[in-house]
Parts: C-alpha cells; sequence; structure tokens
C-alpha cells in the first residue's frame, strides 16, 4: 500500500509498503483523511524512537473484520491495549503497560490507504461531520480530557499558552465550557482565529506575568512554555501540559515548590465528547485546514505544517 514512513528523520512516501494484517479482533479501514501534528514532527525529531507509517489522527471507512462495521465511516482511538495488565484491569486502560499506540509506538499508523485498529477502537462517525472536519476528533478529544482532569467553572482564571494547532483546540472547549479566558500566543495569524471565535487572547509580549491564573494549559510545544506559564500560575494554582517534545531541557522546578503548583499532565481524551461537540457545530475546525496534500506529496505537507502560515494540513490519502 502507499503511506508515509518515518525514515532517517523524514517522512518518505513508499508505494508498496507491505499492507497491514489485522490481528483477532481488528479491522482494516481504508484511511480518507489524516492529520499532521505536533507530534508527528517530534516523532520524526527522535520522539519514542519511533520507525514506521506516521499517523494517527484520520478518519477512514471500515472495509473489512467487522460485519456491524463495515462500510461505515469511522475515528478510532489510537491507544491499543491488552486488557489483561493492572492499569487495564483498574479502568486505566489508557495507561496499558502493554499498549501500542497507532503511529506513535510500535504501530503502523494513519498515514496510508490502509490501517489496522481493534474494532472497539472504532466510532462511528455521524454523517453530519465531514471528513475532513473528523480528523479532529482525535485532538479534540485530546483537549476534552483537561476538563476531566481540573475542575473549571465560570470563575476560574484560565490561560492557555500556545495558539497552534491544539492551543485552538484546548481554548475552543474551555471556551464552551465558560470560565474567564485569555489565550496566550505568539503568531499573529492563529491569534486571529480567537478574535474570530471572540476568545480572549494576547501576544505572550503583551501579557503581563502577574501569578494570578487558576489554571494555566501549557500548549506551546517548547519547552520555554514551561517556564512562561509558573509567572503566570497563582501559587497553588494548577499546571497542565499538553506538549510531548523529543528534546530533554533542564528545567527549574523550584517554583513548583515554592509556589506549591499542582502539575497535570494531559494527553488522550473522550472521543465521544469531541464528536458530539463537532456534530453540534459547538467546536468549529473547518477553518483551520489551510492545506491539504495527497500521500505522494507527505514530505512538502510536513514541511508546510512547521510553517507559521500554516495551521492544521491535511492528508488526502485517497487520491492518486
Ligand atoms: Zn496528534
Ligand atoms: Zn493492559
Amino acid at each position: 500500500v502507499k503511506a508515509l514512513v518515518a525514515q532517517g528523520g523524514r517522512p518518505v512516501y513508499v508505494e508498496e509498503y507491505p499492507p497491514p494484517e489485522p490481528d483477532d479482533g481488528e479491522v482494516v479501514i481504508q484511511v480518507l483523511r489524516a492529520g499532521i501534528c505536533a507530534t508527528d514532527i517530534e516523532l520524526l525529531r527522535g520522539y519514542m524512537n519511533f520507525t514506521g507509517v506516521l499517523g494517527h489522527e484520520f478518519c477512514g471507512r471500515v472495509v473489512a473484520g467487522s460485519e456491524t462495521l463495515k462500510g461505515k465511516r469511522v475515528v478510532a482511538e489510537i491507544n491499543c491495549v491488552c486488557g489483561r495488565c493492572d492499569m487495564c484491569r483498574s479502568g486505566l486502560s489508557s495507561h496499558c503497560r502493554d499498549r501500542t499506540v497507532l503511529g506513535i509506538k510500535g504501530r503502523d499508523g494513519a498515514m496510508a490507504e490502509h490501517v489496522c485498529l481493534p474494532e472497539r477502537n472504532c466510532h462511528v462517525l455521524p454523517d453530519r461531520i465531514g471528513d475532513e472536519d473528523a480528523v479532529f476528533v482525535e485532538p479534540l478529544a485530546a483537549a476534552f480530557q483537561i476538563a476531566k482532569q481540573v475542575p473549571i467553572d465560570e470563575r476560574t482564571r484560565v490561560a492557555v499558552l500556545g495558539s497552534g494547532r491544539l492551543g485552538l483546540l484546548v481554548a475552543q472547549v474551555l471556551s464552551g465550557i465558560g470560565c474567564q479566558l485569555l489565550v496566550v500566543g505568539r503568531n499573529p495569524k492563529t491569534l486571529e482565529y480567537c478574535e474570530r471565535w471572540r476568545i480572549n487572547s494576547r501576544h505572550v509580549d503583551d501579557v503581563e506575568r502577574g501569578r494570578d491564573f487558576d489554571v494555566v494549559v501549557e500548549a506551546t510545544g517548547s519547552p520555554a512554555g514551561f517556564e512562561i506559564a509558573l509567572e503566570m500560575i497563582r501559587p497553588r494554582g494548577t499546571l497542565v501540559l499538553k506538549s510531548t517534545t523529543a528534546g530533554a531541557e533542564p528545567l527549574n522546578l523550584a517554583p513548583v515548590v515554592i509556589d506549591e503548583i499542582v502539575v497535570v499532565g494531559s494527553r488522550c481524551g473522550p472521543f465521544p465528547d469531541a464528536i458530539e461537540a463537532l456534530a453540534a457545530g459547538r467546536v468549529e475546525v473547518s477553518s483551520m485546514i489551510t492545506k491539504t496534500f495527497p500521500l505522494r506529496r507527505g514530505q512538502e505537507a510536513f514541511e508546510a505544517a512547521e510553517r507559521p502560515d500554516q495551521v492544521k494540513v491535511l492528508l488526502d490519502t485517497t487520491s492518486p
């Protein structure tokens, strides 16, 4: 099958990658669209030592492996779990100790014509959500995870650091919950989105760092974001970390101790919440898609995704 493979730090287009073989309980999905996210770029820089087909944000159509799902348009959760380990047995299967993760850890991803995943990972898409918007279900679910982990209400002062792909989704989700929200970014192009959505936003250089936010969500994708976050958060506030980067920068943790900050790591989230929000039009993602490339131009697509004039770059896995 045609696929985009991580090789020597680059996304390489391969015409005849071995087709994926479904295990017991797995379905074969024809991929319709896949999205490039910061994690994919970090994987190419060496994060997780990943090799294989890239891609974990996608939408597709089930072509084999399940009579109930055959022909249905789906999105799918990316953690493939054992169901037997202590984490799985205690209801924390997204932390399964034996897991593989689509396009991230031990499993070929979705930037290919076909992908295999356990049937139970699949969620059928309502017709109202188009193929392109559906690619956002996975990162949007990750944005919803914040609200599952940290209590946020209309009085909570929340800052979202980073107005990139993930930051903009987090901003929309938190704005929908209702809180005193400020998005802090560097890129005027992405900050414009906030303006259009009537979400308070400001350039990072214009923000007073007065240690007065109850919750700061770090979604910059850069280690520098951590330090800025610590200058914005109030004592005993909660810092939510959303970025995964390949680097291992030294961090000064003294402010965490002195201000008794609660640090919350946050990764994958609830798909049903994301699907419902998209179907109801409570989150707007179409305008975030700034370019779509065919799979064979994958390398160009990745180059584009790193440029500041682009927000979400998609791959059309069906186009020749
Ligand atoms: Zn992602
Ligand atoms: Zn397990």
